[in-house]
């Protein structure tokens, strides 16, 4: 049983459907397992990555019957994804990269988003619901086009992602505004990320009960404070894992660490997940860009999101307040939705807060963290192209420099394998990688593509030259302000 409880009190618990219908709990905490179900590695070997996701989704998700998550897992993974293993792991210059962009958007998004929009349709079918869910997202580029296309069509569902107009790379900006479907909208915003999301949670929290009752519909939200996007993440894990098992890398049962480019902290907080049911992960490193403000949290206890902001090229990291953390403090915190809901208001009030020392101790034993400044970025993906021929994009590389710098630093790390994330592909950021190789930087993106293919010979994903080609369907640009009128109006309009 894994049912789940709100962060932040102590209130009856619920089953998935429910929470993944509702996103965030009513007093604005985070669904989280009460408990964690023991998922062994050994009997998942040998198997496909849909009958591992099939058993994981299982045990984590109380209240779907295993037939229909593995009709889920059917419709999200069998024909979308351009490679079969879904998150194969190539092995470059001594590291294991476990690449999570071979979805239809090219980010590991994708992963979680293509099996979410099922997840979710059978949850209103099971409860009842009888309305419209409106997905109302906040993006810091990957993951607006990755629920666009996972609920594009899906009948009863319609997608609204919210984009910060400034600091997201002009192939995501593509992948949202020309995408297709008859239930999907996207809007820029003239905020950055942080003041993206929090206004779309005041929007989950805040939006006339009437207007929702009048209008028969029901918001939910697919950003990664929704446990249905959790789940599916902890699979790659496992999958990770078993591969290095069967390639020999390591024996069954030893420890294998994690270098997870981090963000709002969900991907590698779905590492925490499987380590809690039972897979041997040594450390979890949590490899930040400038925006380092989890690297100063888990290597002092203090977070604190007052501090300058920086637009980066790995722009799906440029975050100051990770919404993910709050479920890690939760659980390290000895389960206690006291302690995680005074973190919480604090971070509200002041924008700060201090970890007990022995909390912090405790979450040690498994996170480090360090961070990459943009020069390192450039640098580590021109290196290992270099020696390797391996093409990593932004977000990878700031993953590999932290991955390196701290294996070098401790001989502990570097005697246990060490997989780094690969959450995007490097055509979804072409103009950065190819000033990182030195090379001349065409001004169109299509042209960007072909260059960098011929550079790299590697593969670029037909969907981002469709994108890159397309017509441009939404042009809303609206302040933080007015984000709530742009949902009613929205709606209205219907
Ligand atoms: C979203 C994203 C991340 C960060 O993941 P979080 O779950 O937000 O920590 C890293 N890299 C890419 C390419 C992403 O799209």
């Amino acid at each position: 049983m894994s049912l789940l409880f709100s962060t932040r009190s102590a209130s009856a618990p619920i089953d998935a459907p429910e929470a993944i219908l509702r996103g965030i709990a009513p007093d604005g905490g985070l669904y989280t397992p009460a408990a964690f179900p023991r998922i062994n590695p050994s009997e998942l070997a040998g198997k496909s990555f849909l009958d591992i996701s099939a058993e994981i989704l299982s045990s984590y998700l109380d209240g779907y019957t295993s037939e229909e998550i593995k009709e889920c897992v059917r419709l999200a993974y069998s024909d979308k994804f351009d490679d079969t293993a879904i998150t194969p792991i190539k092995e470059a210059g001594g590291l294991h990269f476990l690449e999570l962009f071979h979805g239809p958007t090219a980010a590991f998004k994708d992963i979680a988003l293509s099996i979410l929009p099922f997840l979710m349709t059978k949850a209103a079918g099971k409860k009842g619901l009888g309305k419209d869910i409106v997905i109302l997202t906040a993006t810091s580029g990957d993951t607006g086009s990755s629920a666009m296309r996972g609920f594009m069509d899906v009948e009863g569902t319609r997608v609204l992602a919210f984009y910060p107009e400034s600091g997201i790379s002009p192939i995501q900006k593509a992948q949202m505004t020309t995408i297709g479907g008859s239930n999907t909208l996207a809007c820029g915003v003239t905020g950055n990320f942080d003041s993206t999301q929090t206004m779309v949670k005041r929007i989950f929290n805040e939006i006339p009960r009437e207007f929702c009752e009048k209008n028969n519909l029901v918001l939910s939200s697919a950003n990664s404070i929704n446990f249905g996007r959790l789940a599916p993440q902890i699979v790659y894990y496992y999958s990770a894992y078993i591969q290095l098992v069967e390639r020999g890398v390591m024996k069954m049962g030893e420890k294998a660490s994690f270098c997870v480019p981090t963000g709002n902290f969900g991907d590698i907080l779905a590492g925490y997940f499987a380590k809690l049911s039972g897979l041997p992960i040594d450390k979890l490193i949590c490899a930040s860009n400038r925006n380092n403000v989890l690297t100063e949290f888990f290597n002092t206890g203090a977070y604190d999101k007052n501090r300058p902001f920086f637009t980066t090229s790995s722009p799906s990291m440029d975050i100051l307040v990770s919404s993910n953390l709050e479920r890690l403090l939760y659980h390290a915190l000895g389960n206690s939705p006291d302690s995680a809901r005074n973190l919480m208001e604090k971070l509200a009030e002041t924008g700060s807060y201090q970890l007990p020392p022995e909390a912090l101790a405790s979450i040690k034993g498994t996170f480090q963290a360090g961070f990459c400044n943009e020069e390192q970025t450039k640098r580590a993906i021109k290196e290992v192209f270099l020696d390797t021929g391996y093409l990593m994009d932004p977000h990878t590389a700031v993953a590999r420099h932290v991955a390196r710098s701290l294996s070098d630093c401790s001989s502990d790390c570097s005697k246990v394998p060490c997989v780094v994330l690969s959450t995007a592909s490097p055509f979804k950021f072409p103009s950065t990688v190819l000033e990182a190789l030195g090379a001349a930087v065409p001004a169109s993106v299509p042209a960007q593509l072909q260059k960098l293919q011929d550079i790299s010979h590697a593969g670029c994903p037909d969907s981002l030259k469709a994108a890159a080609s397309k017509a441009i369907r939404f042009h809303d640009v609206v302040a933080p302000e007015h984000m709530m009128a742009y949902v009613m109006k929205m709606e209205a309009k219907r």
